[in-house]
C-alpha cells in the first residue's frame, strides 16, 4: 500500500524560498575587519534570483559545476543557495590545497565558472591556467580589471553582472536525487576524492543539524560560521540557517584570533563552530587580552580530537559550552554530537562529554576488528568505525576512472579509517586515525589520548604525538610539544605529568620541542609533515631513559 502523503521534493530551492521569505529578516553579517555588513535573508534571496539569471546568461545549463574560491561571506552563502537551486552543482574549491591539488579538482570536476573572492585574486590568478574547462570567473566583493585572465576565459564584475538581472528566477523542479554541490576530501594520501551532496542529503542534515539533540540551531541564533565553507560545507550550517531562520555571522578572511574575539564581542553570536586549534589559538589570546564570549551558548568543536582541557578552560574561564562532534566530507559532516543522557553526576557527564558524541538516527554504525569482524558495543572494543545512511556517501566521484578509493567502501558501509569505541548508548570515542596508530610490541597506543594528557599541562600550548621506529617495541611514541609563550618546560617535567594519567608502558621517552604543530589545510595537525620530518632528521628529539 503506497501512503496518501504529497511527495514534494526536498529541495535547496525549497529552502531559498522558505528562508528568504519566512525569515526575511534574519540576516548574514559579514566581518569586514572593523565592522558588520548586513544582508537579510530576503536581500540574499533577491541576489539568488540574479546570480541564477547571470550564470543562465553566462551559458551555465544542466548539472555544470560552478565552482567557488571564497572567505565565508554573503556572496559565498548566495551561490550555495542560487547554484543548486537552479540546478546546477556548486563545487566549494579549498583556497589552501597545494597547487597541483587545485588544478586537478577544477580539471576533475570540470568546472565551468569560478566565483572569486576580490581578496583572493591573485591566487587564483597563479592557478587559473591550468584549469581546463574554465570559461568564465566572477570577481565578488573586489575589482574585476585586477584578474588577468587566460586566453578563452571572460572575467566579470559581480556586482555590476548580477544589477543587470531580474530579481526573479523560475527555479526548476529538481530530483532530490540529484547531485547539488561538491567538496573533495583534502587528500592527505593520493589525489583528493570528491564527494557529491544530493540536495536530499543536504536536506536531511540540515534537520539533523536543527534539532535539539544536534546542533540545536534555531531562529533564535546568530552563527558564527569560522568552519571555511570550502572545509565540508562549513559543517551544514548555512542550508540550516535558511531551514531554521538562524542569522548568519560571516568572518570572511578575519580568521585570526585578534579579530575572531573582536568580531564575537561586536557581532554577539550565540553559536559557532571550527577545528580545535582556531579555539585554542582564541584561548591563548584571550590569555592576554580577556573578552566577553557570554553572548555564545554553545561551540560546536570537531575536525579532530577536542582536548578535554580545552573544553574545561572554556567553561570555567569564560562560561561556554563545548559540545564535540564527529564527522567526515564524506558525511556531510555530522556523524555524531555529544549531549551526554540526563540525571548523571557532574563527573559522569564530563566523562561524556569528551566522547566524539553519539550517533544520531540518520547515522547507521559498526565497529570491525583488524580481522573483518564485528566488534561489540561494548566502550571497550578497539575497532574501526564503519557507518551509513542518508547523508553518508556511498562512493567518490567518478571513481572508477581513477581506481583509487574503492577501499573505502565495504558492502554499502563507509569505512572511515577512524578507529574506537562505541558504548551500548551510541556513544563514540576515537582514539586514532588507522594511519596514526602506534603499535607498541604489539599493543595500541592512543596518540589522541596521549595528546589530550600532555595538552592538559599548563606549559603545553599544543602537542601532536606520532609513532616512531623503534628497534625493541617495533614502534614507540614521539611527542612534539609547542610550549606557551615565555613558559620552560622539561621533557622529564611533562612525563612526570602524565605518570598517573597513562597506564606506565604508555609512557613516551621520545620528546621534541617545536615552534609550531604543522597544519593541514583546514587547521588540523599534519601528522604526515611531522613523521616526515622526523625521518629527515629535522626534529630534535630528546631521548628519556
Ligand atoms: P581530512 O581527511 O582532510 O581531515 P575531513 O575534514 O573530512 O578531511 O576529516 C575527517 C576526519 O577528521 C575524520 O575521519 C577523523 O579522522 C577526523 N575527525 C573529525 N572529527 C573528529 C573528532 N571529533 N575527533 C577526532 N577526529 C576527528
Amino acid at each position: 500500500m503506497l501512503s496518501t502523503m504529497q511527495d514534494g521534493q526536498l529541495s535547496i530551492a525549497t529552502l531559498l524560498r522558505h528562508g528568504s521569505a519566512v525569515h526575511a529578516g534574519s540576516e548574514v553579517v559579514t566581518w569586514t575587519g572593523t565592522e558588520g555588513r548586513i544582508t537579510t535573508f530576503a536581500q540574499v534571496g533577491t541576489q539568488s534570483a540574479q546570480l541564477a539569471n547571470a550564470l543562465r546568461g553566462l551559458g551555465v545549463t544542466g548539472d555544470q559545476r560552478v565552482a567557488t574560491f571564497m572567505w565565508n561571506n554573503a556572496e559565498h552563502l548566495t551561490a550555495y543557495l542560487a547554484v543548486p537551486a537552479m540546478g546546477a552543482v556548486l563545487h566549494t574549491l579549498n583556497i589552501r590545497l597545494f597547487p597541483e591539488q587545485l588544478t586537478y579538482i577544477a580539471n576533475h570536476a570540470e568546472d565551468h565558472v569560478v566565483i572569486v573572492d576580490g581578496t583572493l585574486v591573485p591566487l587564483l590568478a597563479q592557478h587559473l591556467p591550468t584549469f581546463k574547462t574554465v570559461k568564465h570567473v566572477i570577481v565578488a566583493n573586489g575589482d574585476a580589471a585586477a584578474l588577468q585572465a587566460p586566453e578563452g576565459v571572460q572575467v566579470h564584475a559581480y556586482a555590476d553582472l548580477l544589477a543587470a538581472q531580474s530579481t526573479e528566477f523560475d527555479w526548476p523542479e529538481i530530483d532530490e536525487r540529484a547531485a547539488a554541490a561538491m567538496c573533495y576530501t583534502s587528500g592527505t594520501t593520493g589525489n583528493p576524492k570528491g564527494v557529491v551532496y544530493s540536495h536530499r542529503s543536504i536536506w536531511l542534515h540540515s534537520m539533523q543539524i536543527c534539532m535539539a539533540d544536534g546542533m540545536g540551531l534555531s531562529s533564535a541564533d546568530r552563527s558564527l560560521v569560522i568552519v571555511p565553507q570550502f572545509h565540508a560545507m562549513s559543517w551544514g550550517l548555512p542550508y540550516a540557517a535558511f531551514m531554521s531562520g538562524a542569522s548568519l555571522i560571516m568572518p570572511d578572511r578575519f580568521l585570526q584570533p585578534e579579530p575572531l574575539v573582536k568580531l564575537i564581542e561586536a557581532t554577539r553570536p550565540t553559536q559557532s563552530a571550527a577545528v580545535p586549534t582556531i579555539w585554542q589559538g582564541v584561548l591563548a589570546h584571550l590569555d592576554a587580552h580577556p573578552a566577553d564570549l557570554s553572548s555564545l551558548r554553545e561551540v560546536v568543536v570537531g575536525g579532530s580530537a577536542c582536548p578535554p582541557s580545552m573544553m574545561h578552560t572554556f567553561a570555567e574561564k569564560y562560561g561556554v559550552h563545548i559540545v564535540h562532534a564527529w564527522g567526515m566530507t564524506e558525511t556531510s559532516p555530522l556523524g555524531t554530537l555529544c549531549r551526554p543522557p540526563a540525571g548523571l553526576s557532574e563527573k559522569q557527564t564530563w566523562a561524556y562529554r569528551y566522547t566524539q558524541g553519539r550517533l544520531p538516527a540518520g547515522v547507521s554504525a559498526r565497529l570491525v576488528g583488524d580481522g573483518g569482524e564485528e566488534l561489540p558495543w561494548d566502550g571497550e572494543s578497539v575497532g574501526e568505525l564503519e557507518v551509513r545512511g542518508p547523508w553518508i556517501t556511498g562512493s567518490y566521484y567518478r571513481l572508477d576512472e581513477d581506481g583509487e578509493g574503492t577501499e573505502k567502501f565495504d558492502g554499502g558501509w563507509l569505512r572511515t579509517g577512524d578507529v574506537g569505541t562505541l558504548t551500548p548508548d551510541g556513544f563514540l570515542t576515537l582514539t586514532d586515525r588507522s594511519k596514526d596508530i602506534i603499535k607498541s610490541g604489539g599493543e595500541w597506543i592512543s596518540s589522541v589520548e596521549l595528546e589530550n594528557a600532555v595538552m592538559a599541562h599548563p606549559a603545553v600550548a599544543e602537542a601532536a604525538v606520532i609513532g616512531i621506529p623503534d628497534p625493541k617495541w617495533d614502534e614507540r611514541p614521539l611527542v612534539t610539544v609547542v610550549l606557551r609563550e615565555g613558559v620552560e618546560a622539561q621533557p622529564e617535567e611533562l612525563r612526570g605529568f602524565l605518570t598517573d594519567k597513562v597506564a606506565k608502558w604508555q609512557l613516551p621517552e621520545n620528546w621534541a620541542f617545536i615552534a609550531e604543530v604543522p597544519k593541514t589545510s583546514v587547521g588540523k595537525f599534519d601528522k604526515k609533515v611531522l613523521r616526515a620530518q622526523h625521518a629527515e632528521g629535522k626534529l630534535d628529539v630528546r631521548h628519556l631513559d
